[in-house]
């Protein structure tokens, strides 16, 4: 191990950036990774928090490459760990894990290979760890220990794993091995618990921004079930056969919403925890080898999935918070390349999430968490604003990436608007729902309407002038401006608030107009067989994509193992063709451009010579 003495800054860092062109084929760090890098090189413990795609993996895999013996690395899922272990003998780098899916030879044989200082990095089950340690001779050399998705130690967040919670014997086992822990969790008591619970010696903590550029952010309100179908249809189309996950509530809307695009004829599988394990290891599998494009999911599926190329995410419903919307939307585009987010919001969502609120302790705070994520897709201000404030991150400026700031919206007096919706509402002695209302304003002639003698109230019919959605977005409006509440209790029957009784006496307020509705699209019955795009001539891009798709089926790792999307979009704009200029191409590392420039080469030759003739 190296001490402090003979750690030398500026030839460290040449070191590191060498080793990172040679084996990652990138030309620099991100943020805070050599600050982390460098902490462990020095021997110190420290904390890690950096969002999901920040480039964690990295920060522990570097100073297990520059310090003598084998880095033993702490995962909590089998699947993360194979994963990392594919990508990083992909680069060729010697990494095994030990794990109770194989077999004690198996793990035996990898044991004997790590004495024999022939592996760099092991990963390890936490369980597995504590068993083991106590055999583990003090020749073998460990040199630093990282621990993985470190906030399964806290009893305060989702992942709880109580294994984890031991892990504060490695560093009464191994006093002088430097521990870095590292998560993506952005919620603070948990990140406070890490350090603690682990038994940290004097950690430096390093924290990069949580705000992911590359993730486009749209919120789409009041949509009716068929409308949300067509425009996810749109979104699927738009993105050409990438991958995707449509979150859902309820198990019962997976399997409608995944039927349905079936029938349409896209790819699609729907994932949660009523199917068989069996089910879901297929489903999960089939997707990080890109097999099915599409999952709709409740939020079981995730945890685990390293996949890095998800390059759309949709909410099919609103989330119950911001935490756990950030998560999942944190899913797509983890190689740093564009990637979209949709979430839709309605006013029965509202609902369904209070009701579940209801059947759940701690009934104070969540309703608090439901109210910011509502607030979050009513916001008319720049939504990355909104999430990072939430996240206590600073963020002065518009992203210009998400819906309200490519589409700032429209505002207008909508006190008339309010006064009939409020007025319609009291002369129905408060005793109907959101639905009722509009189609009292619009006149409509509803049988129950006329049968509670509503179609004779002086404010029926006078809202024939818009349509039926843009009345549910003024209610929508009007329910978060605090105009209107809803009575759970009573049949989620409308109430007037102090505030809306002040509109009705005159008091303005402003409106926006909903988004116009796309023209829904007409799709022939059975016309596609996936969700691949029916154009004449596949660009480069995905000329590249099925190359490397058919090397990955060929070694059996999923595919962004052999290259990041971010990397085949990057050739396709260089067209790279001999060895050295594939070197240039970010993530492309020694061995990968030994090993699989020839056949890309190829099609990159192929594609230039139908440009010219
Ligand atoms: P995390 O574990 O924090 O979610 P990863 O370690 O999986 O993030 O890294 C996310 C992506 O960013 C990967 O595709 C990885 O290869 C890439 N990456 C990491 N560090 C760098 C870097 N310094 N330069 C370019 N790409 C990087
Ligand atoms: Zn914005």
């Amino acid at each position: 191990m190296p001490s402090n003495q003979s750690y030398n800054p500026v030839t460290a860092k040449k070191v590191a950036l060498s080793l990172l062109k040679r084996f990652y084929g990138y030309d620099s760090f991100y943020p805070m990774q050599w600050n982390a890098i460098e902490c462990a090189l020095q021997g110190r413990d420290c904390v890690v928090l950096m969002p999901t795609g920040g480039g964690k993996s990295l920060c522990y895999q570097m100073p297990s490459l520059m310090l003598d013996g084998c880095s033993i690395v702490v995962s909590p899922l089998l699947s993360l760990m194979k994963d990392q272990v594919d990508a990083l003998q992909a680069m060729g780098i010697p990494a095994a894990a030990i794990n109770s899916m194989q077999s004690d030879d198996e793990n035996r044989s990898i044991m004997d290979a790590v004495f024999a200082r022939k592996i760099k990095l092991l990963y390890i089950s936490p369980e597995r760890l504590l068993a083991d340690m106590g055999q583990w001779s003090k020749d073998m050399l460990i040199s630093f220990i990282a621990i993985d998705e470190a906030h399964c130690i806290s009893q305060w967040g989702h992942d709880f794993r109580p294994e984890y919670t031991k892990l504060s014997l490695l560093k009464a086992r191994f006093p002088n091995v430097p521990v870095m822990a590292l998560t993506a969790t952005a919620d603070k008591i948990t990140r406070g618990d890490i350090s603690t619970q682990l038994g940290l010696h004097d950690p430096q903590v390093f924290i990069s921004s949580f705000d992911r550029p590359n993730l486009s952010l749209n919120v789409l309100s009041n949509y009716t079930s068929k409308r949300k179908l067509s425009k996810i249809v749109d979104i699927i189309d738009s993105h050409h056969g990438d991958s995707g996950i449509i979150y859902c509530l309820s198990r019962k809307s997976t399997e409608n919403v995944a039927e349905s695009l079936r029938r349409l004829g896209y790819n699609a599988a729907c994932y949660h925890a009523g199917l068989s394990s069996n089910t879901r290891e297929e489903v999960q599998r089939k997707f990080l080898n890109d097999e099915i494009p599409i999952i709709v999911a409740t939020i079981a599926f995730g945890m685990g999935i390293n996949k890095s190329n998800i390059r759309w995410v949709i909410h099919y419903n609103m989330p119950k918070n911001m935490e756990s919307y950030y998560q999942e939307i944190g899913r797509a585009g983890r190689d740093g390349a564009e990637a979209d987010t949709y979430m839709f919001y309605s006013y029965a969502d509202v609902i369904t999430l209070t009701s579940f609120i209801a059947e759940s302790g701690q009934k104070l705070i969540n309703n608090e968490k439901l109210q910011r994520m509502e607030e979050y897709a009513e916001s008319t201000v720049c939504r990355r604003r909104i999430l990072l404030s939430y996240f206590n991150e600073r963020f002065d400026h518009d992203c210009g990436n998400c819906d309200v700031c490519k589409n700032p919206p429209k505002r207008f007096n909508g006190t008339e608007f309010a006064q009939m919706a409020l007025s319609a509402i009291v002369r129905c002695g408060e005793q109907v729902g959101m639905n009722m209302v509009v189609d009292i304003l619009r006149g409509s002639r509803r049988a129950d309407i006329a049968a509670k003698g509503y179609d004779k109230i002086k404010t029926f019919g006078v809202g024939r002038g818009s349509t039926f959605r843009q009345w549910t977005s003024y209610m929508l409006q009007f329910l978060q401006m605090g105009l209107i509440e809803i009575a759970y209790d009573d049949g989620n029957h409308l109430r007037v608030s102090d505030y809306g009784r002040e509109v009705l006496r005159g008091k303005p307020v402003m409106l926006t107009e909903p988004e116009e509705p796309t023209a829904a699209k007409k799709k022939a019955k059975g016309g596609e067989k996936s969700a691949k795009p029916h154009r004449a001539q596949p660009t480069l891009f995905e000329k590249l994509r099925s190359t490397r798709a058919s090397i990955a089926s060929r070694l059996g790792v999923p595919a962004y193992v052999i290259f990041s999307d971010k990397t085949l979009q990057e050739m396709a704009s260089l067209m790279p063709v001999t060895k050295g200029e594939f070197l240039e191409v970010q993530g492309v590392g020694e061995i990968k451009a030994e090993r699989y420039w020839l056949e890309f080469a190829a099609v990159i030759k192929e594609y230039k010579r139908n440009l010219i003739v």
